[in-house]
């Protein structure tokens, strides 16, 4: 009965041997499933990031609305002598602007630039160094 019993361990061999290639196989399938998970969260993440920062960009947009509707300080014509820039005194040929932005009075050269803002989707009227900052921070803010 010597082969019978060959025959038994070669089975209990080979059954073992599966065994242990199945428990390899599970955990390799284990493993894969772990990674998928880490690459499903990464895109996760990085979606996550990019809404943040897309929020980020609307929350300033919406402070320097604020601070324009606010006006910061919308100055009154009668206080306004001399343009804030070139400081040129108005006249009645020397108009005073108000820059829609920062809310100073500006002579017609000094604000003479359209821009819309945050706060009026329709071009309106900007002061020279408004107008340099934002056309700055709009080229910055392409990507
Ligand atoms: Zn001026
Ligand atoms: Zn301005």
């Amino acid at each position: 009965m010597e082969a019978e019993t060959e025959d038994k361990k070669f089975k209990q061999e080979y059954m073992s041997k599966s065994e242990n290639l199945q428990k390899e196989i599970s955990q390799k399938e284990k493993q894969l499933q772990l990674r998928n998970i880490c690459h499903d969260q990464e895109e996760a993440l990085q979606e996550l990031a990019c809404k943040l920062s897309e929020s980020k960009l609307k929350i300033e947009d919406i402070k320097e609305a604020n601070k324009a509707l606010q006006g910061q300080v919308w100055l009154k014509d009668k206080e306004a002598t001399h343009c804030k820039l070139c400081e040129k005194e108005f006249s009645l040929s020397k108009r005073k602007h108000h820059c829609r932005n920062c809310g100073e009075i500006f002579c017609n050269a000094c604000s003479d630039n359209e821009l819309p803002l945050p706060s009026s989707p329709k071009p309106v009227r900007v002061c020279d160094s408004c107008h340099a900052f934002l056309i700055q921070r709009c080229s910055s803010n392409v990507p």
